[in-house]
């Protein structure tokens, strides 16, 4: 297939379109290089630019004759969103609009869209399935929970086929190595720690140790990279085989929470076999982070056929450090 990956010199997207590529697929890259890296970008064709951009939309959409489009371009932290709303939504909206916009106004009927456990908001109850109420508490959240909506309407106004995937703790690299999470400033733990591992930062801080968990940390559900590019691909089968899906929505997870306790101990052994040592201090709780946000994946699993393979810490690991030690 002929397929469009917005963002795909990002994290997610540039594995996805390694994937892609390694399975036969013609890609184009579209991505702006806000938070993403040409270095990243090393399988498919780059075009740097926006979607804010809608010229470059006319001429890319009429230069190819794309058959997807999936869409990882999106700005994803949570606190700046809290800071910076307009950037948020003119980014994950306005901007996603004008790329749907242009693929109904070219009768593509394809897309992927990289949705977040953000858009519950706080957990009425855990594991998360897909009937979880969807109560987003900050823009971030909300700027994708709308376009979960717009896809339901533009499904049923536009034929748009689309599937909303809702990744929980994306982590882990390319098993190869040549990919990897480069973000700058960096927040997520597993990078964080293992950059305290290799002396690029000097410790981790735990954010609160008196949550009600097993050992008062909060707990998560990391799904490794891989496996998130493998329900992308899994979710385009399914949009192609089946001509009038609509607009379908799955939580991404691997269904076991692990605690910021439990993920630095096996940081720290893995770490140790390379004569590291992660220093660890004690912070305060971060502002709107929940004790525990695990999803219920049943239903990727039942409909996309979808079976995580990296299901315990040690490989996300493994794979997130051995990308480290390249800088
Ligand atoms: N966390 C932490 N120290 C850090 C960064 C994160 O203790 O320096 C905790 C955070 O409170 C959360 C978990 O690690 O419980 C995962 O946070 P991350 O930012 O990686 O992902 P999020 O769950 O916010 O999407």
């Amino acid at each position: 297939m002929n397929i469009l990956v917005a963002g795909g010199a990002g994290y997610v997207g540039s594995h996805m379109v390694k994937q892609l590529v390694r399975s036969g697929h013609y890609v184009v890259v579209l991505d702006n290089l806000s938070t993403g890296y040409r270095e990243l970008a090393r399988y498919g064709r780059l075009v740097v630019g926006d979607l804010g951009d809608i010229a470059l939309l006319d001429s890319l959409f009429q230069e190819n004759s794309f058959d997807a489009v999936m869409h990882f371009a999106a700005n994803s932290l949570v606190g700046e969103s809290v800071t910076h709303p307009s950037m948020y939504y003119r980014n994950n909206v306005v901007n996603t609009l004008n790329l749907l916009d242009k693929m109904v106004s070219c009768n593509v009927r394809y897309f992927i869209f990289s949705s977040t456990a953000a858009t519950f908001g706080e957990p009425e109850y855990t594991p998360i399935d897909e009937s979880h109420p969807q109560k987003p508490i900050n823009p971030y959240g909300a700027s994708k929970l709308v376009i979960e909506q717009v896809l339901r309407d533009y499904a049923v106004a536009y034929g748009l086929n689309s599937v909303s995937l809702r990744y929980f703790n994306a982590c882990g690299a390319d098993p190869e190595g040549e990919l990897g999470e480069c973000h700058d400033p960096e927040t997520h733990l597993i990078p964080l720690i293992l950059q305290a591992a290799s002396g690029r930062r000097e410790n981790i801080t735990v954010f609160g140790r008196d949550y009600p968990t097993e050992d008062g940390t909060c707990v998560r559900d990391y799904i490794h990279v891989e496996d998130l590019c493998e329900a992308h691909a899994l979710a385009l089968k399914s949009l192609t085989k089946n001509q009038a899906l609509g607009a379908r929505a799955y939580n991404l997870g691997n269904g076991n929470g692990f605690s910021v306790q439990q993920v630095i101990d096996a940081a720290q052994s893995i770490v140790a076999k390379d004569g590291k040592k992660i220093s660890v201090v004690e912070g305060d709780r971060r502002v709107g982070d929940p004790a525990v946000l695990v999803a219920d994946s049943s239903l990727a699993k039942n409909i996309l056929d979808w079976q995580p393979s990296y299901t315990d810490l040690v490989s996300i690991i493994e794979h997130a450090w051995k990308w480290e030690q390249r800088f």
